[in-house]
């Protein structure tokens, strides 16, 4: 995927028509006014028609002249119906989001987020409020990561539910889930992802994991932390505990 971006440069005579045509038409801001141009040299009225048009195209397969459908994860390529999927066989192949640019196996979440976003309410915490409701406790956090990202240390006294075990009923995860439903529905519920370097501050499955769970069991208090678990990890790298440490402690409680 190349990204090639126009450099900006006008020359003193442009500026001035420019300047003299942005205050006989009253706008006042640059970007409104190169809208206005643009709107009108492609014949429309409607600048994000425009912007999904420049987006698509950036997306398109140059040599197939095809929109982009898959992603090879190990290349980092994006293929196009055409593509030679062969050279990708023994990789890790997903489709392709031409909107948020990532790979996804059955629904691209940042699309699902967008989607859900203005409908539901669900407030970020950074890692310095996520800290400080932690040592207050009484909170209950909800760790939506994958087993191997788990693995590697998560905040103590949290609760693994996968993401995708909130939506699948009759999983493990899920019963902790309606166990935790049971007995702590008026509490406060802060949900943690991986987070992602490529998009950051915007945890797609955390915040999807707490909009479910606000509008499908009413649980009105939800929030999610911003950055995700990598962020806070950098931050506070002491606050953590590892699969073997939580037996060891359930162990000295139980005893
Ligand atoms: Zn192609
Ligand atoms: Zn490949
Ligand atoms: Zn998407």
């Amino acid at each position: 995927m190349t990204n090639k971006r126009a450099s900006i440069v006008i020359d003193s005579e442009t500026k001035e028509v420019f300047d003299w045509s942005m205050s006989k038409k009253g706008t006042r801001n640059f970007s409104e006014h190169i809208r206005k141009l643009l709107n009108r040299f492609h014949d429309t009225e409607d600048f994000s028609q425009l912007l999904k048009e420049a987006r698509k195209s950036k997306l398109f397969c140059e040599k197939h002249k095809k929109p982009f459908t898959l992603i090879c994860k190990d290349c980092e390529v994006a293929l196009c119906p055409d593509c030679n999927i062969n050279l990708h066989q023994t990789h890790q192949v997903q489709f392709f989001c031409n909107i948020h640019e990532v790979g996804y196996q059955t629904t691209c979440m940042l699309c699902e987020r967008d989607r859900w976003e203005g409908i539901v309410d669900v407030p970020l915490l950074n890692a310095v409020e996520l800290k400080e409701k932690w040592e207050l406790g009484n909170i209950i956090f909800i760790d939506v990561r994958g087993d191997s990202e788990w693995k590697e240390g998560y905040l103590p006294n949290s609760y693994h539910i996968k993401w995708i075990d909130i939506r699948l009923k009759n999983t493990d995860g899920h019963k902790i889930l309606e166990d935790l439903i049971k007995e702590h529905r008026d509490k406060q519920w802060i949900f943690i992802s991986q987070g992602s370097s490529r998009h950051p501050g915007k945890p797609a499955r955390a915040w999807l994991a707490a909009a479910d769970i606000k509008t499908m069991y009413h649980i009105n208090e939800v929030a999610c932390l911003e950055g995700g678990w990598s962020n806070f990890h950098l931050k506070f790298p002491d606050i953590i505990e590892y699969p073997n440490d939580s037996n060891h402690k359930l162990e000295s409680r139980r005893s």
